[in-house]
């Protein structure tokens, strides 16, 4: 097996260092980029299996690094690091495509077990169907697409295993903690907000009118559950 590729955008060396050396230390084959520009190079020429990318960078910030790789690559998993902990920049790095987050200060362990429980599950042969409808909207995990009528969309690493486990539960109430722990691996650092962004995100792409969805349910107090009817 080809080792994975990590690209690291991270303009503090000592951060930048510490983390090639766990990664490498870990079997993962690791290029780093101190600005942003550099990132956005190497990732259109490296294409890497997964990117950690910080937020406040010297030109090119994370905000901008995350869109135009994402136009890019629509399923690399990105993972964020940011000092900043207010809710309202976690939602805006998510709404530009980053699927996780990790706040500075973090320990590096934990964030190399993240992206190892990425790629596991990512390996993952798993014997639920692939394929399914919801309403009129055509899901398809192993090309990460969803289609209704003409228009395909792409869906993101985390959006794809959510899915999974609403669909694997369907019709039946799934918590934000398990939510967590099942499609996030860790439940340590992702909040429960995290969640509902995702859903916000999947309403958009597969509800007919995703302010006042009939599929991805909300269950008080609880969590989501996938409607019946969707399957
Ligand atoms: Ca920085």
């Amino acid at each position: 097996m080809s080792k994975k590729r990590i690209l690291v955008i991270e303009d503090e060396p000592h951060i930048a260092m510490g983390l090639k050396d766990a990664l490498e230390f870990e079997g993962f084959e690791v290029e780093t980029a101190g600005k942003g520009r550099d990132g956005i190079n190497l990732a259109k020429t490296g294409r890497p299996d997964c990117l950690i990318l910080d937020l406040m960078l010297p030109d090119v910030n994370g905000y901008q690094v995350c869109e135009e790789v994402r136009r890019l690559d629509p399923l690399v998993p990105i993972i964020m690091l940011t000092a900043r902990a207010q809710e309202a920049d976690k939602v805006r790095g998510l709404s530009v495509g980053a699927d996780d987050y990790v706040t500075k200060p973090f320990s590096v362990n934990e964030l190399v077990a993240r992206i190892r429980a990425i790629f596991r599950r990512a390996a993952l042969a798993p014997g639920a169907p692939e394929t399914f409808l919801i309403g009129d909207a055509e899901v398809n995990l192993s090309t990460q697409q969803v289609r209704r009528g003409k228009a395909v969309e792409p869906l993101s690493f985390y959006e794809v295993e959510l899915l999974r486990l609403l669909h694997a539960k369907a019709g039946v109430p799934v918590s934000r903690d398990e939510i967590l722990a099942k499609v996030w691996g860790l439940d340590a650092n992702p909040t429960n907000r995290t969640v509902d962004n995702f859903v916000v995100k999947l309403r958009k792409k597969i509800e007919p009118s995703p302010d006042r969805p009939v599929y991805i349910l909300t269950v008080y107090g609880t969590g989501y559950k996938l409607a019946t009817a969707a399957t």
